[in-house]
């Protein structure tokens, strides 16, 4: 083993940032393929058949997410409310929406980001298909 950080080939897959800005599937298509709709994962790659259910990314991100979104969010409202004192309503229609869009677009980056990861270093269950001959010679 040269390194141990990357046990894989890694030629042709999308880099972890890549596959989570844009959703990438971690496998060597790297096609668009790894949310089905919003912040929910396919249950497969619908070109290369890599099965995303295999991978827990769990809701680890999703807490830790919101408090650091909504900590910048009031922020924001506090300074903006200083410099420029609007009217309640402003802040209503501005905070509302710029925190959904917040937490989901961290949500997508985040949970790809994990899966791409745990991809990487076949951590978990991925490991856990009887087929495989390959044993870990740690
Ligand atoms: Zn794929």
């Amino acid at each position: 083993m040269p390194e141990g950080a990357s046990p894989q080939e890694t030629k042709g897959q999308p880099g972890i940032r890549q596959a989570a800005l844009f959703g990438l599937c971690p496998q060597q298509c790297g096609e668009k393929t790894l949310f089905a709709s919003g912040i929910q994962f396919a249950s497969r790659c619908r070109v290369c058949g890599l099965d995303y259910s295999r991978f827990n990314v769990g809701d680890g991100p999703a807490g830790f997410l919101t408090l650091i979104i909504g900590a910048v969010m009031v922020a924001l409202a506090i300074w903006l409310d200083v410099a420029a004192s609007p009217p309640f309503w402003v802040h209503a229609l501005l905070w509302v929406p710029l925190t959904i869009a917040a937490v989901v677009g961290g949500l997508r980056v985040s949970k790809a980001a994990l899966l791409a990861a745990e991809y990487r270093n076949r951590a978990g269950e991925a490991v856990s298909t009887s087929s495989d001959d390959e044993d870990s010679d740690a």
